[in-house]
Order: C-alpha cells, then sequence, then structure tokens
C-alpha cells in the first residue's frame, strides 16, 4: 500500500477487517489517566497513563509505516530531541552539529549537554561539511533542510561516514516530513522531527517524534519518555492522526506553492538570492532530487535591509507574520529579529501554505513594490 492510501486511513482497522455496523467510522481519542488493572499488571494492556496509551499507538503505528521504523511520539520537537540526546550520549561523548540547524538544538547542547560532560563540533551543512569532524563522535545530527537557510547534506554519505568512524545518525527531518524524505532508508539510525509544522499542518499544535530502525534504540527512547514523563495527551495525538491524513494533499500543494514563489522571487531584480531545493540553481538541487519526495513549504530569501524587509511583510496581504512554518496558511518572518541564525537582517523565511498559487504571487508582487525595493 503506497503511503498517501495508508495515511487517509489512519485510525482504522486495517484490512481485512472491517469497521463494525454502527461504529463510528474513526474512533475518538481514549482520555484515561489509570486503567483497570486487576492482579498481575503485567496481564492488562494498559495500566498508568504516563506509560502507555491507544490513541498514542494509533498515531506512532500510522508514522512508524510512514518513517519505515518504529516511533515514539512527544509532546514537542525539542521533547523528541532531548529524547535521542538522553537515550543515546553519555558524559565525555561528542556529538557533531550543523553550524546552522535550529537555533534551539544547538542552544540546548550549549546550555545543558555540555554542563553533562557532552562535547558539541560545529559544521555547516552545506558541502557535507560535517563529514571531517567526525573522528572519535558518538553521534552525528544533521539537519537537511537545514532551517533556515535550506542548505541540503547527503544523508546517505554521511550516514556510511559516521558509521565507519564508530558514531550513530539522527536526522532532523522536521522541513520535508517523512513524507517528503525518509533519513531511516538513506541510511540514518534515527529520524526525528517537530510534527509541529507540516505533518500536522494546521498550527494549532505542538508535537514530535523519534523513528528509529534498531528495537533495543526504541527501548531507550521508551524509557526516556516513560521516566521523564515527557508525554503526549491523548486529544493532541488524536488531533494529529486527523492532520496526517490530509498531509499528501497539503504537502504537495504546499511544496507546488513554494516552487512556484521561489521561481518568482527568483526572477525578481530586487530579491537578493533564494534558497530553496527545488529551484535548479540551488547548490545541492541534483542530491535534493535523490533524496527528497517533496522539498517542503519553505522558502527562504534576501531583501538586504531591515527596513526593506519589514516593509514588505507589512504590505503583504496574504502573509501572516508569524514564526514557525508548514501551515496551510501561508506566513513568513524577518529571521534575524530572533538574533540566532548568521543571516541578514533583511532575510526572510516563507513558509507556503495551501492557497491558490496566482493569488500569492500577487500578492507577493504588490508586497515587494510596496515595500520599496523595487
Ligand atoms: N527542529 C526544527 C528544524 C524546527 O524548526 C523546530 C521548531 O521550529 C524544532 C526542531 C523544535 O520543534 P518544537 O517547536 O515542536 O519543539
Amino acid at each position: 500500500m503506497k503511503d498517501t492510501t495508508r495515511l487517509v486511513r489512519v485510525g482504522l482497522p486495517e484490512p481485512p477487517e472491517k469497521v463494525a455496523a454502527g461504529d463510528p467510522i474513526h474512533p475518538g481519542p481514549i482520555f484515561a489517566s489509570a486503567y483497570a488493572t486487576p492482579g498481575d499488571p503485567s496481564e492488562s494492556a494498559y495500566t498508568y497513563a504516563r506509560f502507555h496509551n491507544p490513541t498514542w499507538d494509533e498515531l506512532e503505528h500510522a508514522l512508524g509505516a510512514l518513517e519505515g521504523g518504529i516511533v515514539r511520539i512527544f509532546p514537542s520537537g525539542m521533547a523528541a530531541v532531548m529524547a535521542v540526546f538522553a537515550a543515546v550520549l553519555h558524559p565525555g561523548d561528542t556529538i557533531v552539529l550543523p553550524s546552522d540547524c535550529y537555533y534551539t538544538t544547538r542552544i540546548l547542547t550549549r546550555e545543558f549537554l555540555a554542563s553533562f560532560g557532552i562535547t558539541a563540533r560545529l559544521a555547516a551543512t552545506a558541502d557535507n561539511a560535517q563529514g571531517k569532524l567526525l573522528e572519535g563522535a558518538n553521534l552525528l545530527w544533521l539537519e537537511t533542510p537545514s532551517n533556515p537557510t535550506m542548505d541540503i547534506c547527503n544523508i546517505r554519505l554521511l550516514s556510511d561516514a559516521a558509521h565507519r568512524a564508530g558514531a550513530l545518525v539522527a536526522v532532523d527531518n522536521t522541513t520535508p516530513t517523512a513524507l517528503g524524505q525518509k533519513p531511516l532508508s538513506l541510511g540514518a539510525d534515527i529520524s526525528v522531527a517537530s510534527d509541529t509544522k507540516s505533518l500536522t499542518g494546521h498550527s494549532d499544535l505542538l508535537l514530535g517524534h523519534v523513528a528509529v530502525s534498531d528495537p533495543e534504540l526504541n527501548a531507550k527512547i521508551d524509557r526516556w519518555r516513560t521516566l521523564s514523563g515527557s508525554v503526549v495527551g491523548p486529544m493532541e495525538a488524536w488531533l494529529a492522526m486527523r492532520s496526517l491524513a490530509t498531509l499528501p494533499l497539503r504537502l504537495e500543494k504546499q511544496s507546488n506553492n513554494a516552487q512556484g514563489i521561489a521561481e518568482f522571487l527568483e526572477s525578481h531584480k530586487v530579491v537578493r538570492s533564494v534558497n530553496y531545493p527545488g529551484l535548479k540553481s540551488h547548490p545541492a538541487h541534483a542530491l535534493a532530487r535523490e533524496q527528497m519526495r517533496y522539498f517542503g513549504p519553505v522558502v527562504s530569501f534576501d531583501l538586504v535591509h531591515r527596513s526593506t524587509a519589514e516593509r514588505f511583510l507589512k504590505a503583504s496581504n496574504l502573509l501572516v507574520e508569524a514564526t514557525s512554518f508548514g501551515g496551510i496558511v501561508s506566513s513568513a518572518e524577518r529571521r534575524a529579529r530572533w538574533g540566532h541564525d548568521a543571516v541578514s537582517e533583511g532575510f526572510i523565511r516563507l513558509s507556503a501554505g495551501c492557497e491558490d498559487l496566482e493569488d500569492l504571487l500577487a500578492d507577493l508582487d504588490q508586497a515587494l513594490t510596496a515595500s520599496g525595493a523595487n
């Protein structure tokens, strides 16, 4: 069965089982903090809410099929990132991180992992530069495309090199989702994502997950979740399942819109540079085509000056000025306002939503004109 069919049918009984007469087609979430557990607790499928929940199981089953691995869900992308660090790293270990990855991951390693005796080595995503820092490393952390500059590295090549050096490989796969790119099938050991973005796609949920192939590694991730209490509410898990069913529709539309926007911006003389893996001018376009099925919703571009970028955002009628990305409504922000990424003051990160492309391009055109960039 193809991903799209599986995703549309998330939560339904698998053929040849049928939905029983009179049952709802889509079962609702199961709310419980404690389950009836007579006698020996190992004889009850469910006992206590921090350990397990049937609605989590449904979502993890669906994500597992999409990732090609075993999945554990977490209450945010960062909770999923931390679960990987906790399960894999020990005092004295070394992690190789992208210098241009999502900034909170970098800050987490600096402010917390360092005090647990873990060393971080940083190199850029572009040109597989992290591959030069692998000697003696325990974990290679990749993020491709990187957020927000959309650089690409070669997952298979770097995974092979890391394995030769004795390191595990984790990929932050947030931007493309597992429908757009499958890190486990490209040789990585761990695929981790913020499902707050495209995977759930309605800007109303905070969620993350970790996927692995190795059951022993999954057991460690699971153990961390149970002991730390980093767990998801059943309603969030159920909302995510509902959203998952439309992921193929949303991601295809968002990626087509992002491609159209990137090409439009590239042809606009006032835009200094445009970063999108789907552009032929992207330095790693050929590699992106090889390892990605969808290039995703995020396009970043440079309007050079802070004031131009601010006027552009104000003048747009369709772009909601907001951080985050992957929602059905198009959004954009001046990334330098957060102060953590090596980007210019006029650098914009735009997330293409599901609106009509012609409307989006007309709006971008008038906003660029109004920004005074022309
Ligand atoms: N990874 C990437 C690439 C992100 O962009 C984000 C959030 O923006 C995260 C991880 C963290 O996700 P969350 O905000 O769901 O904790």
